[in-house]
């Protein structure tokens, strides 16, 4: 795609430091890691969500992220990894071309992920959350299935 930065990248036209490559991803160095190691998983097909990726390709992403978050441990001494994947700019998503992190993790590195837990009020509030998420879950591999609903 056309003045995609993470297809750019891909083609060769930008500059990146590749750490793995097949028919279906491309896995680099993040430009501002989150920790020193930091990397990113993309298909090389051009999709903005994760959602309109084929299978076959979402499950490579995932496990050439698990194998590098493996190679961070034993490779870089991380004691865990986060694999980590922002979906919309309201998600954190820059860049839109979907991509999962993996970062490796230490004891002492100082990165706190901002998480809060919050609890529902009551049952009934949270099977009305079930009841409409499910209404719309579709396992389906055909991709506009999964396309964002119109305004
Ligand atoms: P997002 O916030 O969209 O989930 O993550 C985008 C990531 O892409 C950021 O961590 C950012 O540092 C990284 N990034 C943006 N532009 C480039 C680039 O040109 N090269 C590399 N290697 N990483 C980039
Ligand atoms: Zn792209």
């Amino acid at each position: 795609m056309r003045n995609c930065i993470f297809c750019k990248i891909i083609a060769g036209e930008i500059p990146s430091v590749k750490l793995y490559e097949d028919d279906l991803v491309y896995a680099f160095m993040d430009i501002a890691p989150i920790t020193f190691g930091h990397t990113l998983v993309i298909p090389k097909e051009h999709h903005t969500s994760v959602a309109t990726i084929p299978e076959a390709t979402a499950g490579r992403m995932f496990l050439v992220g698990s194998r590098l978050g493996v190679a961070m441990k034993r490779g870089l001494a991380a004691d865990g990894f986060n694999l980590h994947l922002s979906d919309g700019t309201v998600a954190g998503q820059v860049v839109m071309h979907a991509h999962l992190h993996v970062v490796p993790r230490w004891t002492d590195d100082g990165f706190h992920w901002n998480w809060r837990q919050l609890k529902y009020e009551n049952e009934a509030a949270r099977e009305e959350l079930k009841k409409k998420m499910l209404e719309y879950f579709r396992l389906t591999k055909d991709a506009s299935e999964a396309e964002e609903p119109e305004a």
